[in-house]
């Protein structure tokens, strides 16, 4: 599930997927800091048919699991199998544009071509690649006064952004006082031309990104242009806490989706954006930072900085296979079975895993008890205590900094995995062909289901109907409002076609144990972080092109975009009937004579 656009996420601190998340080090702070209470059941130990016992936690499950081989039932075992490796640390949080991505959908590649399912991507391949480029700055970069030169990491950095940095040449320094205070913000006039330095604001006050203070850009939308429009560049003096791996870090980029067409020019240079330590500021106006009001105006740098370009479609690619339908006359006709094979990526700074867990659960559960989901107060945060002492006898304090997305979308991923499977192994095939394609680039604005319903690799009239999985693997009463054993919310399976929205129902009626599906997703929710469900994953790709779809997921929860989102704290058996629910479903559409009829014209949401 990407994050929500114009509000605000679930939690207040997973916003941004870079580094510079000022929520990381106050949650950290918070949360290693306050007493009382304590929040973490304790755990059980189990025997098992093997002579070690195994810890389980409070869900039954263990830490880790050893890989089994996995057979045509949609079980438990097999999930674990699969989620425990898929959702693993050495995925990296599997962010596209990053390896991580890479290893990801090399794994499932290998399991389909285990599974002998046929390529359905590129040139005989599994796999369509996106044109992703990777853009970082060098050490070569440089900054320098009056011939002292700045070092790159010790004293600066740069942050790549979208497109190439304008160059800064020479410039004069003005100090801009502190970022997004408006009141004593510069003028237009004042920065064209300079290099704006500005101090972070203080911690507690700082929303959305850190180190972006220099956006001035052309404005986004209606927004005035930013008065920093025409700086040379922007600088924010908050490198001093960093260590020298986090400061690599800022430079580490994740990669950026390049469609322009073949022959467009390049996109037009943005503005530089900088960080500088406080003594590197302070060598840059030759005086104390402290000394400083807005508008004062320092020495003349010199600065250049240079980078390197790299593309790597292997680091965002859709995954896509085909199992052949039975039925000659229909078999050229898909059902689509989705999900998306990235994730958010990692931190440099790492958090200690029990206590921001147990601190997310507080904040949940005090939403929770309000009825409503609704925000969270400072205060109400401030009273939040968690006792480390007591989570450090259970354990020692383990430092996290992936976030691995077991349930986002793990838990979809390898639901899709084990559908396949199943099918696959099976004697009767379906009389329609099954499409699986895993998309990466949900998480960064959808970009793998765009790209792939803009270039389908079968006719995109073919694909009768789109069912997408993102985040089935929990769903606890704990978990969100109305949540149990049951309960699998449902979006948008009524929005294209009335046929399809009665084979969900009708298909759920006739499971071993119906589920309890949730509506409440296809109606205006004011629930913090669940605005627009219908078009925040890869399905609205395919209705946005008519073709209908159903969309299943078990609701966000603490654990969501944190590097919390563990295969530990899964619900399996929960999991394993959904994923066989969906099963079914394909099947069932697979197989009827006619495919559903779009009679329902709806595809906004986005
Ligand atoms: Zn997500």
């Amino acid at each position: 599930m990407g994050p929500a656009p114009p509000l605000f996420p679930i939690h207040s601190l997973n916003s941004g997927h870079d580094m510079s998340h000022p929520g990381w080090t106050t949650v950290r702070t918070i949360a290693l800091q306050l007493l009382a209470v304590t929040l973490l059941a304790g755990l059980a130990v189990a025997a098992c048919d093997r002579t070690e016992p195994v810890e389980l936690n409070e869900y039954g499950n263990p830490m880790s699991v050893e890989p089994r081989s996995t057979g045509a039932e949609i079980d438990i075992e097999d999930l674990q199998t699969r989620l425990y490796a898929f959702a693993h640390d050495s995925m990296m949080g599997r962010q596209t544009g990053r390896e991580g991505n890479m290893k990801a959908t090399a794994y499932i590649a290998r399991e389909l071509e285990r599974l002998g399912i046929e390529p359905g991507g590129e040139n005989g391949t599994y796999f369509q690649d996106l044109p992703y480029v990777v853009r970082r700055y060098t050490s070569g970069s440089s900054l320098s006064v009056d011939d002292q030169a700045l070092g790159w990491l010790t004293d600066f950095v740069a942050t790549p952004g979208n497109s190439p940095s304008a160059p800064i040449g020479s410039a004069q320094v003005i100090f801009g006082g502190i970022m997004g205070d408006t009141t004593n913000a510069l003028s237009a006039e004042q920065a064209a031309g300079r290099l704006v330095v500005l101090l972070p604001p203080p911690a507690g006050q700082r929303g959305g990104r850190a180190g972006g203070g220099g956006r001035g850009g052309r404005g986004r939308g209606n927004a005035p242009p930013s008065p920093l429009a025409e700086a040379a560049a922007v600088a924010v003096v908050n490198l001093d806490d960093l260590d020298m791996a986090d400061r690599a870090f800022i430079n580490d980029p994740q990669g950026r989706l390049d469609n322009r067409p073949a022959g467009a020019p390049a996109p037009e240079p943005q503005q530089a954006n900088l960080r500088l330590t406080t003594s590197a500021a302070e060598m840059l106006f030759g005086a104390p930072l402290a000394s400083l009001t807005p508008g004062t105006t320092g020495r003349t740098i010199s600065a250049n900085l240079e980078f390197v370009e790299r593309p790597v479609p292997e680091y965002g690619r859709n995954v896509i296979g085909i199992i052949r339908g039975s039925d000659p006359s229909l078999a050229a006709q898909y059902v689509a079975i989705g999900a998306h094979n990235d994730h958010v990526g990692y931190n440099t700074n790492p958090v200690d895993h029990d206590s921001l867990r147990a601190f997310n659960s507080a904040v949940l559960a005090l939403q929770m008890a309000s009825g409503d989901l609704q925000q969270v107060t400072p205060e109400q945060r401030q009273s939040i205590s968690v006792n480390v002492d007591s989570l450090r006898q259970l354990r020692p304090a383990r430092l996290d900094s992936i976030r691995n997305g077991a349930d986002d979308d793990g838990s979809g991923s390898m639901a899709v995995l084990e559908i396949a499977e199943a099918i696959a192994l099976a004697t009767d095939k379906p009389r329609r062909s099954i499409l699986l394609v895993w998309h990466t680039g949900e998480e960064g604005g959808l970009s793998g289901s765009r790209w792939f319903t803009d270039n389908p690799t079968v006719p995109r009239d073919s694909i009768i109907t789109q069912l997408n999985i993102d985040m089935i693997g929990r769903g606890r009463a704990e978990d969100i409002i109305g949540g149990g054993d049951n309960y699998v919310g449902v979006v948008g399976s009524k929005r294209l076609s009335v046929e399809l929205g009665q084979a969900v129902v009708e298909v759920n009626d006739r499971q071993p144990s119906p589920l309890v599906l949730d509506y409440r997703f296809d109606e205006e929710t004011t629930w913090p972080g669940y605005n627009n469900i219908y078009g925040r994953s890869d399905h609205w790709n395919y209705a946005r092109h008519n073709i209908p779809i159903a969309f299943f997921f078990t609701g966000l929860h603490m654990d969501y975009h944190q590097a919390t989102d563990e295969p530990q704290y899964i619900d399996y058996p929960h999991y394993a009937r959904i994923t066989s629910y969906i099963h079914d479903l394909a099947i069932e559409i697979a197989n009827r004579d006619n495919r559903p009829p779009v009679d329902q014209a709806s595809t906004e949401g986005r």
